[in-house]
């Protein structure tokens, strides 16, 4: 899942970053209002965490700006000031939520994951495949009984895997979607992550759930049935 960032303040910015990667996220973040609406409005994110007071343009407009192009990615403001009407000017302008800063990370994990439960595009919270079972919002993987031990970004590979199972997905989808736009990422990184996801999610049991497709990418579905003579 993706998401965006739209702050000037480097530091926070980048704690925002650190706590969504941590969390599974994938995140981009644009330093100024008019990068960050550009984002919003041309590619996809679960999510939008918008601070209000930019140096070009204000989270005001950004967010009037997206919802006027018909965009209802949730928003979520960050406001320095604590004070009603900002609150309530946010929330009337369609924001979904707001936070006060300082704030804590664990604060704002609480309302991307209410947000995530309620919001306009429906994240299924729990995957399943044959006997793979995957709660994005818990964090927790496992076939039949067995607890799957996955870094953040195994974790998103296979998400991403599982929620278009049964779809070949080409090693730059893969990329774009697990790794952020900075990431210079070279698609040998997607075939080592792979590799050891693989070893996880399908070394130790009898029915093996991710392909590779050779030249293409990478399907996860259960092909046990066809091998059957
Ligand atoms: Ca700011």
């Amino acid at each position: 899942m993706r998401a965006l960032i739209i702050e000037d303040e480097k530091k926070t910015a980048q704690y925002l970053k650190k706590g969504l990667t941590e969390n599974g996220f994938v995140a981009d973040v644009a330093e100024n209002g008019e990068d960050g609406l550009h984002l919003a409005t041309t590619a996809e994110y679960a999510f939008v965490i918008l601070d209000v007071m930019l140096p070009d343009r204000d989270g005001w407009s950004i967010i009037t700006e997206l919802r006027r192009t018909g965009k209802q990615t949730p928003v979520i403001f960050l406001t320095a000031r604590d004070a009603v009407e900002d609150r309530v000017k946010g929330l009337e302008l369609g924001a979904d939520d707001y936070l006060v800063k300082p704030f804590a990370f664990s604060e704002l994990l609480a309302r991307i994951k209410t947000i995530l439960r309620r919001g306009p595009t429906r994240y299924p919270e729990v995957l399943q495949v044959t006997d793979l079972e995957i709660d994005f919002l818990k964090r927790k993987a496992k076939r039949g009984a067995k607890r799957l031990d996955l870094s953040p970004k195994e974790f998103l590979l296979l998400w991403l895997l599982a929620s278009h199972a049964g779809e070949i997905l080409t090693r730059t989808y893969i990329s774009e979607q697990v790794w952020d736009m900075n990431f210079d990422c070279d698609t040998n990184v997607v075939d080592v992550a792979i590799l050891r996801l693989r070893k996880k999610l399908d070394e130790p049991f009898p029915v093996k759930l991710l392909h590779s497709v050779r030249g293409v990418g990478y399907v996860l579905e259960d092909r046990s049935e066809e091998d059957i003579p």
